[in-house]
């Protein structure tokens, strides 16, 4: 009987360790919620050396979340207003249809820059291996990941079972390939309906329009008038002579050609303007009511 109760504890000592080393694997890429980790403490409590390894994790992860304690909300025109005294003077950089092509080159270019970004993707553009690293390296490069549908159908023409399929399908594969679930919902074509804004905040993301984007203009399909109309908000071959470009301005791109060639002379000029770019990690999103 002793020797079966040894051998039973013996299992359960080997499982746990072999848990603990998955966790903290996981862990190097993506952030668990504060209570899985305590209750993960809680189990390996016997253990001297595993509970250091947890609480120095835990340590980073308060950190982590004192970093990221909610500075901004969204407008009813989908523009950032700060919540306190956080700097009024941000754009949020937006980029969707991704990953088709230029996504990875986009973000390494943000990055270099010290710029934030949401990158929302489409399911189809992330079928293959392939284009499911990218997205697992934009996010790991500090980027958000935006659910903006599986197949980018307007969802006002489509069944509300279908909407429901377009937008959870894709939160699942976001997971999957992140780690982490999607914080931010983007209709397209800015296509809401009240089913979809129900189900997006239910799922504990913010939805989101923006407030202007050029490059999907014919006139505008080439960097330098694009990186024009971008830092100055005005783009008057498309009837916008006035600038729409202000405190909280929340920015479209796209995953084109043009927008990536555009981008470091956008985000240059957006700053020599004043504007900081804002982190989406600061947004009040439904997931931290
Ligand atoms: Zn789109």
């Amino acid at each position: 009987m002793r020797t079966l109760i040894f051998i039973a504890l013996l299992g359960m000592f080997v499982m746990l360790s072999a848990c603990n080393d998955e966790t903290e694997q996981a862990n190097e890429h993506e952030e668990e919620p504060v209570e899985e980790q305590e209750e993960e403490e809680k189990e390996n409590g016997q253990e001297e050396e595993v509970r250091e390894e947890e609480s120095e994790e835990e340590d980073e992860q308060e950190e982590v979340e004192e970093e990221q304690e909610p500075q901004y909300e969204i407008t009813d025109s989908s523009s950032l207003s700060p919540i306190d005294d956080a700097n009024p003077s941000v754009v949020l950089l937006t980029i969707d249809d991704a990953p088709d092509g230029q996504a990875l080159e986009m973000a390494e270019t943000l990055k270099a820059l010290d710029a934030p970004a949401i990158f929302f993707v489409n399911g189809i553009f992330m079928e293959s291996e392939e284009d499911q690293e990218i997205v697992r390296q934009i996010h790991e490069m500090g980027f958000a990941i935006g659910n903006h549908t599986y197949s980018h159908q307007n969802l006002q023409n489509i069944s509300e079972e279908e909407q429901r399929e377009e937008i959870i399908s894709l939160s699942e594969m976001i997971e999957e390939v992140t780690g982490e679930k999607p914080q931010f919902f983007r209709a397209p074509h800015g296509a809401n309906t009240d089913f979809a804004r129900d189900l997006v905040e239910d799922e504990g993301m913010l939805l989101m329009n923006w407030t202007y984007g050029y490059d999907y203009f014919e006139p505008y399909m080439e960097a330098d008038k694009l990186a024009e109309a971008m830092i100055t908000g005005e783009a008057p071959e498309i009837d916008e002579p006035n600038s729409l470009l202000r405190d909280g301005a929340n920015l479209l791109m796209h995953d084109r050609e043009w927008t990536n060639e555009a981008l470091e002379e956008i985000v240059e000029g957006l700053r020599d303007q004043g504007y900081d770019m804002l982190d989406p990690k600061l947004i009040l999103t439904p997931s931290d009511e």
